[in-house]
């Protein structure tokens, strides 16, 4: 009798960072897992609970500065657990205000210093205007692989990466990490981090078996290559986002 594989995910405060529906990225990841005959094992991660120490990938959705302040001191807490996890090879996807919190800190608006998790290598400083609307990037997470990501921001926050820190992608529309630098995002290893809501996996499927097959290298030791699949409403919806962020993508909002 066949074993169903496991990838275990640790959902990080759904409860407060879950705007945009970020949340389901979590269900793009499930029905894509078992679509490839493997379970996904969604454990939830609050304010006071304990880090797993078998996640193979770590999720955090984004959220307003209120919420942000709110979780802030526990991500904190459990930044050096985090640090080792990614460490380890745990995958992990960070998203706007969560992909924030993972940096170094976040100054937000009122000038409040928000301690992150230090898990990548960068800071986020909130500016007066925000940066909203469709973007589109080019990703090139594989050598030679060169992908497209279409989504959505939202942000007060500047996010600036350290010299040598590797971006997610080069920005083809849109405003990304500062509205200057031309890129957006940060890969460190396994763990991305982005500002593209949306949710972000609907309209990228490649990016969610990238994730599903680093998460079941750290679990297994072999990072597989997945059948593709038949990704025909995914691939309209992403030409859709692409094309809204090529005709109006960056345009600063009001605060
Ligand atoms: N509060 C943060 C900012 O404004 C993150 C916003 C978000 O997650 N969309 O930059």
């Amino acid at each position: 009798m066949s074993v169903t594989e496991r990838i275990v995910v640790g959902h990080l405060y759904p409860s407060y960072l879950n705007i945009y529906a970020d949340r389901g990225n979590i269900a793009v990841l499930a029905v894509r897992a078992a679509w490839r005959g493997l379970e996904l094992d969604v454990r939830t991660i609050g304010p006071g609970d304990a880090t797993p120490v078998d996640v193979d990938l770590f999720y955090v959705g984004g959220g307003q500065d209120r919420e942000q302040a709110l979780i802030a001191p526990d991500l904190a807490s459990r930044g050096p657990a985090l640090v080792d996890a990614v460490g380890g090879g745990a995958a992990a996807l960070a998203v706007c205000g969560g992909y924030q919190l993972l940096g170094r800190f976040y100054r937000d608006r009122g000038g409040e210093e928000l301690v992150g998790a230090g898990v990548l290598p960068l800071y986020t400083v909130a500016g007066e205007r925000r940066m909203i609307g469709d973007v589109l990037l080019e990703c090139e997470l594989e050598p030679g692989d060169v992908r497209t990501l279409a989504g959505f921001e939202n942000h007060a926050g500047r996010t600036i990466l350290d010299s040598g820190a590797e971006p997610l992608g080069r920005v083809v529309s849109g405003f990304g990490n500062d509205g200057e630098s031309g890129y957006e995002g940060c890969r460190a290893g396994r763990a991305i981090g982005t500002y593209l809501h949306g949710p972000l996996l609907p309209r990228n499927p490649w990016l969610a078996d990238w994730l599903l097959a680093q998460a079941l290298g750290h679990r297994t030791g072999e990072v597989r290559v997945f059948e593709p699949l038949r990704d025909d409403l995914e691939a309209e919806a992403h030409m859709v986002s692409s094309a809204r962020a090529r005709t109006r993508g960056g345009r600063y909002g009001r605060v």
